[in-house]
């Protein structure tokens, strides 16, 4: 019998980061799916090398070895550089490398029984025979010359790129040129496109679907996100890892494909909070991407109108990590909106349309063009108030209110979820007159709508006001549904949170409106603003797209911005579509911070059942960090804890730090080093829930 190491999904936290020894007849490549005996279960694990695996190794003293309960039979092992992506994705986040790599797998490849599999992989084999003809693409357009200038960059040098393209300025042209070419390396090359959200482009899937489906084929061009069935994930994760797919679309979880060819990896909208993982390994697919390519001598694209600092600042010509590629003009050399800021401290008290943003959306509406009104802030009110005695509608469990749904009349936090009826009357004191403070994208759209009644469209009827968000399109298809309502024309306002900003090409939508984004201006989170800037540019983008559709209608597009700090220099770098001038002046006020990118952070988090016990774990890792003299250590500092913004969240109090370090290197080694002690010191804080490490947090 041969020991063999294999990874496996251990228990969060039970400190055994690395592979687990096993025993099997023969030498197993590394790479191979089996299923091996894990406390009274079976699961799946990955034949891992590591220093026990020349043959005839001797078990460590004194523990017994399982033997491998069977091998997946009629899968290629997966390939070295997966295995080195996994590796490094668990060491630089702080995870074990058996939890990330099999959270790297198709779910239902772990439940699979061997006949299943083998069940699916002949259908697969027959599905693989119908693949391309190898024609040329015939229905390319041509390229303008910045898109040109772009793809030749692209195709000649080894990046990264930076494409630093304006709404509208046709990147999605360059992605589409660059798969093309990465395609025509060699007849096995693999592209992987990730997009933040594939279900709010389901344009994009259709392009890619339409340029490339009579050069390889339907069957090699897949998705990969979690919206999709396990049947269907498993399918895609196949033809991916046999290399049957040349084209792989995904959102973030996409990033740990299989891809035994990979030559192009392209991360469009690469500034979106979406690539960041939240749960368990706390990974950003864009930085996972820049990662991969190199390491597997892929090229890698991101693009952005609005990029993220950290890349800006990488492509800027004297830091020179990436090559940045600019398209600064619209196709069709459209116009990008003008900026009308509207100082909310000169309209009439209480309105939360200003009469001439009322006036512009009616005037819009009765020549046949489309209106967008953005809110980050679904439901209809975010609490409910009683004047008499100053009850609020907190949620029981959390330190946040309930938001107020008008639609089927109940209290529901957005936090832990909870949900109840609304009171008749105030709980408190009895008072029936309780009334919404605030508003939500219910109340707005409910607003409009009666606001817009009396407004009349050229097809003569009565102006429509549309909702879209996160209670509107819960169903399968909902969304779908309702972005193709817009796309047809059968909506005159469309209102909703970030999810109608992002991405799509809306043809008749000439006029934008953000009503209330002031909170970012003044948020603790240093990241706050990048992020408005880019929500309002990209919201902005939505309008004016076609050209001719402009043209034809004698309309200019418009971005309106309701605020009461009409002064902020947020708002001078938008009206000049400045993101340049904006960058420039946020990475110096970070220089002058030593903030993110001129220093690398982490956070550790403590979730307990009392705030005392939260701060107590955390102060108590700090301490032994300092005592331990960790390596690393001289170069990190490690900030107090404190609690979070939203303190308690279903009856867990959270806590945490900050560990910041001028040098990523130095953090890592700290980070590596403290792990063991952060075992140690759960153990002796029993009133813990849980911890965890977020590194290159993208919120503080
Ligand atoms: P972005 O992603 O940069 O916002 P898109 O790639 O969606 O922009 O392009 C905007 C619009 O311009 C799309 O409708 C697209 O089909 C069109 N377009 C892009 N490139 C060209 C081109 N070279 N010639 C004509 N139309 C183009
Ligand atoms: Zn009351
Ligand atoms: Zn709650």
């Amino acid at each position: 019998m041969i020991p063999l190491h294999v990874a496996v999904q251990t228990p969060a936290h039970s400190s055994v980061a690395g592979p687990l020894s096993y025993l099997h007849d023969t030498a197993l490549p590394a790479g191979t799916l089996v299923r091996v005996p894990l406390g009274r279960r079976e699961v799946l694990g990955i034949v891992w090398e590591g220093p026990g695996d020349a043959p005839g190794d001797a078990p460590p003293a004194g523990a017994e070895l399982r033997a491998i309960a069977g091998v997946l039979p009629g899968l290629p092992p997966l390939p070295e550089p997966w295995r080195r992506l996994v590796a490094f994705a668990a060491r630089y986040y702080q995870r074990g490398l058996g939890e990330v790599a099999l959270a790297a797998l198709p779910p239902s490849l772990r439940e699979l029984s061997a006949e299943q599999l083998q069940r699916r992989l002949r259908r697969k084999a027959k599905t693989a025979g119908e693949a391309g003809t190898g024609q040329a693409v015939s229905n390319s357009i041509a390229l303008t010359a910045e898109q040109a200038s772009a793809a030749g960059q692209i195709d000649a040098e080894p990046g990264p790129f930076l494409l630093f393209g304006s709404t509208g300025s046709g990147k999605t042209e360059v992605y589409l040129h660059s798969v093309q070419a990465a395609l025509a390396t060699s007849p096995q090359a693999q592209a992987l496109v990730l997009v933040p959200e594939i279900n709010l482009t389901p344009q994009l899937e259709q392009r890619f679907r339409a340029r490339f489906e009579p050069l390889v084929g339907g069957p090699a061009i897949v998705s990969l996100h979690s919206g999709m069935t396990p049947a269907q994930r498993l399918k895609s994760w196949l033809a991916a890892h046999t290399g049957q797919a040349r084209i792989v679309l995904g959102t973030r979880m996409a990033i740990f494909a299989s891809l035994p060819h990979l030559a192009l990896i392209v991360v469009d909208e690469e500034h979106d909070a979406s690539y960041k993982q939240q749960e368990g390994a706390r990974y950003s697919a864009r930085d996972l991407a820049l990662w991969r390519a190199r390491d597997c001598g892929a090229r890698v694209v991101l693009g952005s109108a609005t990029p993220s600092l950290e890349s800006w600042h990488a492509s800027d010509p004297a830091v020179g990590r990436y090559r940045r590629l600019a398209m600064p003009s619209r196709i069709g050399a459209a116009a990008l909106p003008r900026l009308r800021l509207i100082d909310m401290g000169q309209q009439p008290r209480r309105a939360v349309f200003a009469p001439p943003l009322i006036a512009a959306i009616t005037e819009r509406v009765e020549k046949g063009e489309q209106c967008l009104v953005l809110l980050n802030r679904r439901g209809f009110a975010p609490v409910l108030h009683c004047h008499a005695c100053g009850w609020k509608s907190d949620c029981p469990h959390c330190s946040a209110a309930q938001v107020f749904h008008k639609i089927d009349r109940t209290l529901r936090c957005h936090h832990c979820g909870c949900s109840a009826p609304v009171p008749r009357a105030c709980p408190s004191c009895g008072n029936p007159d309780i009334a919404p403070v605030g508003r939500g994208t219910e109340q707005l759209q409910e607003q409009l709508a009666a606001l817009l009644r009396n407004v009349i469209t050229p097809e003569r009827r009565a102006a429509r006001v549309a909702r879209i968000d996160a209670d509107t399109t819960r169903a399968k298809g909902a969304l779908e549904e309702q972005l193709a309502a817009v796309h047809a024309g059968a909506v005159d306002v469309l209102v909703g949170t970030q999810m109608v900003a992002k991405g799509h090409d809306f043809r008749r939508v000439t006029l934008v409106a953000a009503v209330q984004p002031d909170s970012a201006l003044f948020s603790s989170d240093f990241r706050a603003p990048e992020r408005l800037f880019a929500l309002l540019m990209q919201a902005a983008g939505r309008a004016g797209r076609d050209a001719h559709y402009m043209a034809a209608q004698q309309s200019a597009p418009e971005l309106w911005v309701q605020t009461w700090h009409p002064g902020h220099p947020l708002f001078a770098a938008l009206r000049r579509h400045d993101y340049p001038g904006f960058a420039a002046q946020q990475l110096a006020e970070r220089e002058a911070a030593a903030m993110p990118p001129f220093s690398h952070q982490a956070l550790l988090r403590a979730d307990a059942r009392t705030q005392e016990a939260a701060q107590g774990f955390l102060q108590a890792a700090s301490d032994a960090a300092r005592t331990a003299s960790l390596p690393g250590a001289d170069h990190v500092q490690l900030y107090p804890p404190v609690p979070l913004a939203v303190q308690r969240v279903a009856n867990v109090e959270r806590a945490q730090m900050l560990i910041e370090s001028a040098h990523r290197g130095a953090l890592q080694q700290f980070l590596a080093a403290w792990q063991p002690l952060l075992h140690a010191e759960r153990r002796a804080h029993k009133g813990l829930v849980r911890w965890l490490v977020d590194v290159d947090p993208q919120a503080i």
